[in-house]
């Protein structure tokens, strides 16, 4: 019997309810498909200030340190907004964890389900079959971290700021290799996106993702796109793409535009993976939805679970290789929305049921 470590940060806000659920999918899959789970909650974010006067105490960063991935909720919320911005829950778990553990990649998964197409924004006939996009961002370099970072006042009095775009080899490497191992689990296609016609770092990032891909897997279907191209064709034809493989800030924006045009922030999940491997020899990431805390319906039973329990299935896929498994829960998800359970933000204002109810229709559409 296989036994998966990790653990288990809920967090604040909806993060509980729905890390509840996700818990549960877990132990019943792994009670029919003969795996355990060795998991232990701790506090992170608010709830982690308001025990223990940190938002990453040393007792959560020690625990994430021993096991093989970790399941996070999400953090933040009114309660904590008026505290000094570095200090704030987002601020002061997220940004430490993703150092502590190198989360260098940031695989987003823009899926859209065809019969929830009614709450996209993009027209009908353009999402009719469902979006499914995977993107695939490198998430500690580039000129979010790239050094010299500098605000001046200049002699004449003016101010002048400065931020730099830098990349070396490795860093691009190893994004390459993460995007060419999810590739392979899906249409073996990755559209690496760059501004290689203005920027030096795009124009290394273009050659070495050639070179990278030709030389992991050379029957990868591997183009190449300038951003400005990209923002507009994934409006215009999402489906075109299958792994979008992009730097830090031209990630950073169509993450989250692939985001708004599937419609619903509670069924989005995301992986980050670090440069360690855990245990087994797999990637160690931490799992979490796309959305916050959702401070509006906290407490309600009004969450929709599918974000978190999506963010299961891609840390038994990515931190644990259990692909079978990963793809029983994305397709207990999709059966779940196809015989018609409606979570509130997905029930363009007709009937909805609540989070256990959507959970509990999950579970029941697990394999047997
Ligand atoms: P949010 O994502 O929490 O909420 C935006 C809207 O989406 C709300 O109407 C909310 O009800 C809805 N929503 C989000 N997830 C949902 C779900 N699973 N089911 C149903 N509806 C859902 O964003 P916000 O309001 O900007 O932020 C609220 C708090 O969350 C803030 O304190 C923010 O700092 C924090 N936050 C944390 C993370 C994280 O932990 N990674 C990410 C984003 C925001």
């Amino acid at each position: 019997m296989i036994t998966i470590r990790f653990t288990n940060l809920p967090g604040d806000g909806i993060g509980p309810e729905v890390m509840s659920v996700a818990l549960k999918v877990l132990e019943t899959l792994g009670l029919r498909n003969g795996f355990s789970l060795q998991t232990s909650e701790y506090d992170i974010g608010g709830i982690g200030i308001d025990r223990h006067g940190s938002a990453l105490p040393d007792s959560t960063l020690s625990a994430c340190q021993e096991a093989d991935a970790i399941l996070f909720g999400s953090v933040g919320g009114p309660k904590w907004e008026s505290l000094p911005p570095t200090e704030q829950p987002e601020r002061a778990a997220l940004l430490p964890i993703r150092k502590a553990f190198e989360l260098f990649a940031n695989l987003r998964p823009g899926n859209l389900y065809p019969e929830l197409a009614d709450l996209s924004p993009l027209r009908p006939s353009t999402v009719a079959k469902g979006i499914d996009v995977l993107c695939v961002r490198e998430l500690t370099g580039g000129i979010y971290f790239g050094l010299p970072k500098s605000r001046e006042t200049l002699a004449n009095g003016e101010e002048r700021s400065i931020d730099t775009m830098v990349y070396k080899t490795s860093e691009i490497e190893r994004i390459t290799e993460i995007a060419v191992k999810a590739a392979s689990l899906r249409e073996k296609k990755i559209c690496s996106v760059d501004k290689a016609n203005v920027l030096e770092t795009s124009v290394l990032w273009r050659k070495v993702v050639s070179e990278c891909i030709q030389r992991l897997d050379p029957t990868i279907e591997s183009t190449h796109m300038y951003v400005d191209n990209a923002a507009m064709q994934l409006v215009r034809d999402p489906n075109q793409f299958d792994v979008i493989l992009t730097e830090n800030m031209f990630g950073d924006i169509l993450s989250d535009e692939l985001a708004v045009i599937c419609g619903s922030l509670g069924m989005l999940a995301s992986a980050s993976l670090g440069t360690g491997k855990n245990s087994l020899g797999h990637s160690f990431g931490l799992y979490e939805p796309a959305g916050g805390t959702a401070p509006d319906i906290a407490g309600k039973n009004l969450a929709n679970p599918c974000a978190q329990v999506l963010s299961a299935a891609l840390m038994l896929r990515y931190s644990f290789g259990m692909e079978k498994e990963a793809s029983a829960i994305e397709s207990a998800v999709k059966q779940t929305i196809r015989d018609g359970f409606r979570s509130v933000d997905i029930s363009s204002g007709s009937e909805f049921v609540g989070t256990d109810e959507m959970g509990e229709a999950i579970i029941d559409r697990l394999p047997a």
